[in-house]
């Protein structure tokens, strides 16, 4: 039985607790993960800080050539990588090369570091006196990341973290993490000294060690939002910096003006893409006034048409869900939804894959549910699998009020063919990322990441500019070069201007 080990200052480290990885398309064990705790986040941060001390002394262009050539490995790998992350995950192969694309994206805005890192200078700000500043990295730094990308969400942090001058600790998900080993091999041969990226794996163990530990500065958190407010009140109450990215009920809403087939299309795509496993899918389809016997007639269809299967088979567009839990969560919510009044139209439950080998995967079909109130449990929670809800409003203002009533914020989407209605939309709404015709609005990488209300915990959204205002500490510097024989009087009021 393979097992996968800790990767600290440049080498794998065993440990001895250890957890099972399953493979979600046979419902086998592959390998097993060891389980960190205290001892082996101790040895990484004492590995991460001596790396510190000449990592934040290297040049702009040394790091940004490590980020280049990363950049460049990650390209060649991309195929390798996305089966990794296939075989334990479950999405399809060519699913995982577009989080390894949307991640390399953030590579990409690292590359221009000296750009992004600029500081600014004000002259002669008081008779001969000037003004700068810049920003420095913060020490070592760690990222808590979740199951359902274990290659973009870890690469919204590292190369920022890392190209800005820290060291870095990732403690990836236990369900999925041969990712983050392959990534730091990649790292490794990008010429990135030793020490600079390390993992740690483990669950909770490993996560309060980090929450803990007096030489780590930052925290980069992304997952569930009970987790989510966990970390950052045990963090922040260390004195760490904490971001913390939460769960998501991400509504799409479809006016009565737009191309319901367009719509339509899309929608299912966001809804049932990755079997629903991403923070930005779309659970919800609100269905305004005359558009919703027609919207739902389209879905149906779509829905239908979903080819189910092993992620690394051709022409597989949904995989298995991670584990037997979540399958069998995601199946009685359709179960108590039906219960509950919902209209169950299309229902996913006990799909079987036509080959054995299949049998015992953690498959389960697309599910589309009509007439789910907001008072329904599968509106309320985050099912996180493919279970497309549809509630029915009369007007948008109504829509936006059901939105806003929600206690998530991360994504939403308009389809319309008004640009007033969307001007409305997006003015109004108390969601991080809009997507006007776009279903699953993820920003690029040099914009930032993040939602509102329980879908962000703290200040703090992810990547871009907020990425490097995250992982580096501002200084501001006054200067006056007096001429030898200058004589300026040393005020004892407060200084000011002249
Ligand atoms: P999770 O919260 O269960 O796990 C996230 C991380 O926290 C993992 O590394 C895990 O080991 C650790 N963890 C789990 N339980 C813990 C505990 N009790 N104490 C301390 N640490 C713990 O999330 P998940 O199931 O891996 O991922 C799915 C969730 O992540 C969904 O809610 C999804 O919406 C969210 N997510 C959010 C975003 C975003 O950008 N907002 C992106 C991706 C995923």
């Amino acid at each position: 039985m393979k097992t996968i080990q800790h990767w600290i200052d440049g080498t794998a480290v065993p440990g001895t607790d250890t957890a099972p990885v399953f493979d979600p398309a046979t419902g086998r064990q592959q390998a097993q993960v060891v389980l960190g705790g205290a001892a082996d986040v101790d040895t990484a941060v004492t590995a991460a800080a001596r790396a510190f001390e000449t990592w934040s002394e290297s040049s702009l262009t040394q790091r940004t050539q490590v980020m280049f050539a990363f950049r460049q490995l990650l390209v060649e790998h991309e195929e390798e990588l996305g089966r990794i992350i296939s075989a334990e995950h479950g999405k399809t192969v060519d699913d995982a090369r577009g989080e390894i694309t949307r991640g390399r994206e953030v590579v990409e805005f690292a590359c221009g570091l000296g750009d992004v890192l600029k500081g600014s200078f004000s002259d002669q700000v008081s008779r001969g006196i000037d003004v700068h500043n810049f920003r420095q990295p913060l020490g070592v730094v760690a990222g808590i990341t979740p199951f359902n990308f274990p290659a973009m969400v870890p690469l919204w942090m590292h190369p920022i973290a890392i190209a800005t001058g820290n060291t870095f600790i990732l403690k990836p998900s236990e369900r999925d993490p041969s990712a983050a080993n392959f990534v730091a091999e990649l790292y490794q041969k990008a010429g990135l000294p030793d020490g600079v990226f390390n993992v740690v794996h483990g669950g909770k163990d490993a996560v309060d060690a980090i929450l803990t530990h007096p030489g780590i500065e930052a925290v980069s958190f992304v997952g569930s939002t009970p987790i989510a407010k966990y970390v950052h009140e045990q963090g922040t109450s260390a004195g760490k910096r904490v971001q913390a990215l939460g769960g998501a009920k991400n509504h799409a809403v479809v006016l009565p003006d737009a191309d319901l087939e367009f719509a339509a299309n899309h929608i299912t795509a966001g809804a049932y893409g990755s079997a629903g496993e991403r923070c930005m899918a779309v659970s919800v389809a609100v269905a305004v006034g005359d558009a919703a016997d027609g919207l739902v007639e389209v879905l149906e269809r779509k829905a239908r048409e979903v080819k189910v299967g092993p992620g690394d088979a051709p022409g597989v567009e949904m995989g298995p869900l991670v584990t037997k839990v979540a399958q069998e969560r995601v199946e009685n919510a359709v179960g108590t939804a039906a219960t509950q009044g919902a209209t169950v139209v299309v229902d996913g439950r006990g799909l079987k894959i036509d080959d054995p080998t299949y049998a015992d995967g953690f498959f389960t079909g697309p599910s589309l549910l009509d007439h789910v109130t907001v008072e329904m449990d599968a509106y309320k929670e985050e099912l996180f699998g493919p279970v497309l809800a549809i509630v029915r409003v009369d007007t948008l203002d109504e829509a936006i009020a059901v939105i806003n009533a929600n206690p998530y914020g991360n994504g939403t989407a308009l389809f319309t063919a008004s640009g007033e209605a969307a001007r409305r939309f997006q003015r109004n709404v108390k969601v991080g990322m809009i997507g006007v015709n776009v279903p699953v609005p993820v920003p690029m990488s040099y914009y930032s990441f993040g939602g509102w209300k329980d879908s962000l915990i703290g200040d703090s959204p992810i990547h871009g500019p907020e990425g490097i205002r995250f992982y580096t500490r501002p200084k501001v510097v006054t200067t006056r070069w007096p001429q030898p024989a200058q004589q300026v009087a040393a005020g004892f009021n407060f200084p000011t201007s002249s």
